[in-house]
C-alpha cells in the first residue's frame, strides 16, 4: 500500500467508552465516523455518536466484534478508508492487520510482521534484546525438559516466574518459589496457556521483588523516526491489573526518565514500529529497569498521557497512518502538571468486586476544570454482561500530584451512578493511603494492603493487620517473596487478590 493516502471515514472497530473516544478525535478532524454494534449494544452511546452505524451480530464478542470478515465487509460496503481497532479485541491480531492489508483498507495500527514479534513475549524479548533494551534476567527459549529448565530457574535465582509467552491481560503466569514447586506450576501454566492462548510455550522470568510497573508511550511513523511522551506509573494493580494510573511516575528521576524514554524508543525501532505503542518496564527497588512488554495499541490509560504532554494521541495515529511525517521533535515534547486515572467498572467493590451488569438509572458526571471523564454510558445505559466491565475512566489533571489527587477525591464524590454498583468505593480507600500518598509503592500494594479495606471494625482491622504481618515475615523468611494474597480465602472475604 503507498505510503500517503488521506482518511475520509474511518470505521471504529471496537464498543464503549474507546469507540465514543475515538469518534470525538474524528469529528474535530472532520473525518466521517463508522461504528459497529452487537445486539446488546444496539443503543450504546457510540452508536448514536457516530455518522454511521453497522449491526454485526449476536452479543458474544466471538459472534460480532471478533468477526474480522463481517467487519471488512461493512467497512467496504460503508466506503470506510480505514479502521481503527481501538484496544482489547482485534487491536493486536496481526492476521487482522494483515488482511486489512490485502483489501486495501487502512489498519490503524502497525503492520502484522511488528505485531508478531512484539505479541509474542519470547520473540518480543530477543527482538528488543538486539538492540539494547534490557529486559527482565530470565530465558529467550521455551521450556521443554523440566530438569533443565529446573537448572536454568537456580541459576536465574528463585524465586521465578513462570509466563506464557502468548499470554496477557495478566493471565498465564505463576511465581514458583522453589525447585519443589516447579514442576506442578509448569505443568498448570502450561495447562492455562494452552487453554487460553491455544499456545503452551512457556518460558522463565526471574520474579522481581517491590518491582514498579512504568511504562513509556511511543509514537514511530512510516519514516523511522520515533518520539516518546514520557512514561505512566502503573503500579496499583489487582491480579496483576491495573486500576490506578499516574504520570509523571513519582518513583524515577529527570536522569532515569530520559534513560528509559531513549530505551523505549529503541524497542519500537527493534520491530520496525509504525503508530502509536507501548514499552511496559518493571522498575526494582534500586531503580534497575527492564523491558516487560510491548502493547503494540492504544493503551487504556492513554489519556493521562495527553494530558501531562497536551497531545491528542488518537489524532497522532490518524496522521501516521495517512501517512504523515511526525511533526514533533523529542525537544519539543514537556511533561507538565500531573494527571490521574480510576479505572471504574461496574463491580461491587464492597462485595468481592462481583460484576454489577445491569441497567443504568441515572448517572451524574463530574465536571470541572481538569476534569475528564472517557465513558460509554450514560442515564439509561444498559451495561451488558457480556465484555469487560469498564464503564469509564475518570482522569483528573492538575499543577502536581497532591492537587491531582484531591480533585480525583472530590470528582469521585460528585460521580453519581444510580442502578447498578461500582468500584468507587475502592478509590477513596487507596487515594487516602498513607503509603500511595507517599507515592513509593509498587505493584505489591494490593497484597500488603487491600485486607484494610471497606473494615469498619478497627478491633477487627488491628487483628486483620497483625496476622499480615505475620505472614508477611513468615513469607519473607521462607523463600524472601511476598505472598500475602494467598492467606486471602481466610476470613477476608476473598478480597486480597485472589
Ligand atoms: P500481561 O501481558 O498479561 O499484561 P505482563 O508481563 O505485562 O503481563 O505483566 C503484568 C504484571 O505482572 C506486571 O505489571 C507486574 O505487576 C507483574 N509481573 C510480570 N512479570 C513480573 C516479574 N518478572 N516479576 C515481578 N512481577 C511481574
Amino acid at each position: 500500500m503507498e505510503k500517503t493516502r488521506k482518511i475520509k471515514k474511518v470505521l471504529i472497530a471496537n464498543r464503549g467508552e474507546i469507540a465514543v473516544r475515538v469518534i470525538k478525535s474524528l469529528k474535530e478532524m472532520g473525518i466521517l465516523s463508522v461504528a459497529v454494534y452487537s445486539d446488546a449494544d444496539k443503543n450504546a452511546k457510540y452508536v448514536q455518536m457516530a455518522d454511521e452505524a453497522y449491526h454485526i451480530g449476536a452479543s458474544p464478542s466471538n459472534e460480532s466484534y471478533l468477526k474480522i470478515e463481517k467487519i471488512i465487509k461493512v467497512a467496504k460496503d460503508s466506503n470506510s478508508d480505514a479502521i481503527h481497532p481501538g484496544y482489547g479485541f482485534l487491536s493486536e491480531n496481526a492476521h487482522f492487520s494483515e488482511r486489512l492489508n490485502k483489501e486495501g483498507i487502512i489498519f490503524i495500527g502497525p503492520s502484522a510482521k511488528s505485531i508478531n514479534m512484539m505479541g509474542d513475549k519470547i520473540t518480543a524479548r530477543k527482538t528488543v534484546e538486539a538492540y539494547g533494551v534490557p529486559t527482565v534476567p530470565g530465558t529467550t527459549e521455551a521450556i521443554k525438559d523440566v530438569n533443565v529448565a529446573i537448572e536454568v530457574a537456580k541459576t536465574v535465582g528463585f524465586p521465578i516466574m513462570l509466563k506464557a509467552s502468548a499470554g496477557g491481560g495478566g493471565k498465564g503466569m505463576r511465581i514458583v518459589h522453589n525447585e519443589n514447586e516447579f514442576e506442578s506450576a509448569l505443568n498448570m501454566t502450561q495447562r492455562e496457556a494452552l487453554s487460553s492462548f491455544g499456545d503452551d510455550t512457556v518460558y522463565i522470568e526471574k520474579y522481581l521483588e517491590e518491582p514498579h510497573h512504568i511504562e513509556f508511550q511511543i509514537l514511530a511513523d512510516k519514516y523511522g523516526n520515533v518520539i516518546h511522551l514520557y512514561e505512566r506509573e502503573c503500579s496499583i494493580q489487582r491480579r496483576h491489573q491495573k486500576v490506578i494510573e499516574e504520570s509523571p511516575s513519582p518513583f524515577i528521576d529527570d536522569e532515569m526518565r530520559v534513560k528509559m524514554g531513549e530505551i523505549a524508543k529503541n524497542a519500537a525501532l527493534s520491530c520496525n514500529y509504525e503508530g502509536a505503542g507501548t514499552i511496559e518496564f518493571l522498575v526494582d527497588k534500586h531503580k534497575n529497569f527492564y523491558f516487560l512488554e510491548m502493547n503494540t495499541r492504544l493503551q487504556v490509560e492513554h489519556p493521562i498521557t495527553e494530558m501531562v504532554v497536551g497531545i491528542d494521541l488518537v489524532k497522532e495515529q490518524i496522521k501516521i497512518a495517512m501517512g504523515e511525517k511526525l511533526s514533533l521533535k523529542q525537544n519539543e515534547i514537556t511533561q507538565t502538571g500531573h494527571a490521574i486515572e480510576c479505572r471504574i467498572y461496574a463491580e461491587d467493590a464492597e462485595n468481592n468486586f462481583a460484576p454489577s451488569p445491569g441497567k443504568i438509572e441515572y448517572l451524574e458526571e463530574p465536571k470541572g476544570k481538569g476534569i475528564r471523564n472517557d465513558t460509554g454510558v450514560d442515564s439509561g445505559s444498559d451495561v451488558p454482561i457480556f465484555y469487560d466491565p469498564m464503564i469509564s475512566k475518570l482522569i483528573t489533571y492538575d499543577k502536581d500530584r497532591d492537587s491531582a489527587i484531591k480533585k480525583m477525591i472530590t470528582a469521585l464524590k460528585n460521580y453519581k451512578i444510580v442502578g447498578i454498583k461500582t468500584n468507587i468505593p475502592l478509590f477513596f480507600e487507596i487515594l487516602n493511603h498513607d503509603v500511595f500518598l507517599t507515592g513509593n509503592y509498587d505493584t505489591h500494594f494490593w497484597e500488603l494492603y487491600s485486607y484494610k479495606f471497606f473494615k469498619e471494625d478497627k478491633e477487627e482491622l488491628e487483628l486483620l493487620k497483625e496476622i499480615a504481618a505475620a505472614v508477611f515475615m513468615n513469607n519473607r523468611k521462607k523463600d524472601n517473596t511476598l505472598i500475602v494474597a494467598k492467606q486471602s480465602n481466610w476470613k477476608l472475604n476473598g478480597r486480597m487478590g485472589n
